[in-house]
């Protein structure tokens, strides 16, 4: 062995040199092995501990480090110190897609997330979106049942497309994110050419506390770019991180991807009477309606050095506000900002903020004290308690109560959210299809959804599925009941179970409509 003067010496956790990396104590060269070589003990005991658990949603992704720039004037909006006019402010993003695990491809059909964590001078400021506007649900309480149906069956440990449909059928709520899945933009070519939006309605308020609902909406600088399903189907067999390699080795190369930040902003007292409920997370507000208007750029520009350190302990929740900002009556978020801090508490620790990544720029005053892997003393001579008399934090009446500043008069219930003139279910799906979509992108759509359903879907729920689609539109619905059953007809699809997509179809199939 070689070592050179430049090399720094191996030690063992705690500093201290280490006689060998190669081979353990033992009696005699033949063994046994003895347990007090507590530099064997230490590296296995340490290996052993490597993992966190991954996150249940989300746990195959990656990020990088960038800054956001406030270039336009939104300060009649909000007073968010990170909003205001020429602000430049440090960040994190994290995409991932949803269902897949640790290891699973990128190219999988699936929404992104697109995680923001926004290092302001007046604390953290997370916004945890995706690159789609809506969900498929509107009820937080639905949520675990929804991701079930979309991951693996508990006997088989299979993933099964007839599951997932049985699930989305049963929940009309779903068709919108269902349609923009199944659509072009469900399989991005890298997370640089996906658009990313903080999907819920969210608060701003501004300096003289009037209020305001928000939507963010993220347009990729790069252009809009997606894979088509044979192509992200190869590509899951050439390279199950391409999405993780390409945001890596662009930024490398310091080709720096943007993205143009802009919110909808919508009136307080109109989202009383605007045709959509506003807070509707399965719905969008037309653009038609409340016209994008432009903040600034997100830009990234550095890797993580570590990347269990910095993406897999990095650490997202919508709880994480701050003054300017606030949450609205959108029973999804209202949830959100539950689980997710409860997730990280149980992943990473209950110290979990004090990890750097997740750790503010700006001083931390809380009474929150000990608790596992507290790295940070409580400082000397500060009152652990509040109120108290001897000169710890206060707390500033003009930062509070941003988070639940609506009015309501109802009797507590357990109902849907009530249904207003123009809005239904399938609404929005259908103009989507009709509407925005092209020819070309329509003829995909049933390609791609066609392709789902063959894979592995009983009849029952094919007959479901084929109403479902009828009902986003019409002809929509009849198109993909004739390729799918003409596809069966001739025996092409795979009707014993086995849950892999098939997308051989016909293009004549596609186009007779
Ligand atoms: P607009 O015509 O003003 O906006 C259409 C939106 O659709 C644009 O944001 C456009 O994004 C986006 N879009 C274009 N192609 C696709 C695609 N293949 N898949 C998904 N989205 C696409 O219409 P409205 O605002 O009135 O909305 C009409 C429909 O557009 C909605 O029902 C909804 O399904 C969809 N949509 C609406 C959004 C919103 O926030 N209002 C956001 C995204 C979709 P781009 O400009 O990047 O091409």
């Amino acid at each position: 062995m070689t070592t050179s003067p430049t090399t720094p010496r191996t030690t063992n956790d705690f500093g201290a040199p280490v006689g060998s990396d190669q081979h353990s104590l033992t009696v005699g060269p033949n063994g046994p092995i003895l347990l007090h070589d507590h530099y064997l003990i230490e590296k296995l005991a340490h290996f052993n501990r490597e993992r966190v658990p991954e996150r249940v949603v989300h746990a195959k992704g990656s990020g990088a480090f960038g800054t956001l720039r406030v270039t336009q004037d939104v300060s009649r909006f909000t007073k968010a110190a990170l909003f205001q006019p020429g602000t430049e402010t440090p960040m994190l993003a994290r995409f991932s897609t949803v269902a897949g695990e640790q290891g699973s491809p990128d190219t999988w059909r699936d929404p992104r997330g697109f995680a923001l964590k926004f290092y302001t001078s007046e604390g953290n400021y997370d916004l945890v979106g995706n690159n789609t506007p809506v969900f498929f649900i509107r009820d937080t309480i639905q949520f675990p049942d929804f991701i079930h149906s979309q991951k693996r069956r508990s006997d088989t440990g299979l993933r099964d497309n007839d599951m997932q449909w049985d699930f989305w059928t049963a929940v009309p709520a779903s068709a919108h994110q269902v349609t923009w899945l199944m659509g072009d933009r469900g399989i991005p070519r890298t997370w640089r050419h996906m658009d990313g939006f903080g999907s819920h309605t969210f608060q701003w308020i501004n300096a003289a506390g009037e209020k305001f609902w928000v939507k963010y909406h993220f347009k990729t600088d790069q252009g809009i770019e997606f894979f088509s399903q044979d192509d992200a189907d190869a590509m899951a067999g050439i390279d199950g991180d391409y999405h993780r390699r390409d945001l890596s080795e662009a930024i490398e190369r310091g080709d720096f991807p943007t993205w143009t930040v802009h919110v909808q902003v919508m009136p307080y007292d109109e989202a009383r009477d605007y045709r959509f409920n506003p807070f509707d997370l399965t719905k969008v507000w037309s653009q038609k309606d409340y016209p994008l208007i432009e903040v600034g750029t997100m830009e990234l520009n550095r890797n993580p050095e570590d990347f269990f350190a910095e993406i897999e302990q990095a650490a997202f929740a919508p709880s994480t506000l701050v003054p300017g900002i606030g949450l609205s009556p959108d029973k999804m978020l209202l949830g959100r900002v539950f689980s997710y801090a409860d997730a990280h508490r149980y992943r990473i620790g209950a110290n979990y903020a004090q990890v750097p990544v997740n750790a503010p720029k700006v001083e931390v005053h809380s009474y929150s004290q000990a608790g596992a892997m507290r790295t940070e003393n409580y400082p000397k001579g500060r009152p652990v308690y509040a109120p108290n008399s001897h000169g710890g934090p206060h707390a500033d009446p003009s930062a509070v109560t941003e988070t639940d500043t609506w009015t309501t008069d109802s009797e507590f219930v357990r109902q849907a959210y009530t249904l207003r003139e123009a809005d239904d279910d399938f609404g929005q799906a259908g103009t989507l299809v009709r509407e925005v979509l092209d020819d070309a992108a329509r003829d995909r759509l049933v390609g791609n959804i066609s392709g789902h359903l063959l894979g592995g879907v009983s009849e029952p729920t094919l007959v479901k599925a084929f109403a479902y689609w009828s009902s986003v539109d019409a002809d929509l619905g009849a198109r993909i009941e004739t390729v799918v059953r003409e596809t069966l007809r001739r025996g092409e699809a795979d009707t014993a179970g086995n849950s892999s997509p098939s997308t051989d179809v016909d293009e004549d199939q596609l186009t007779q409509g």
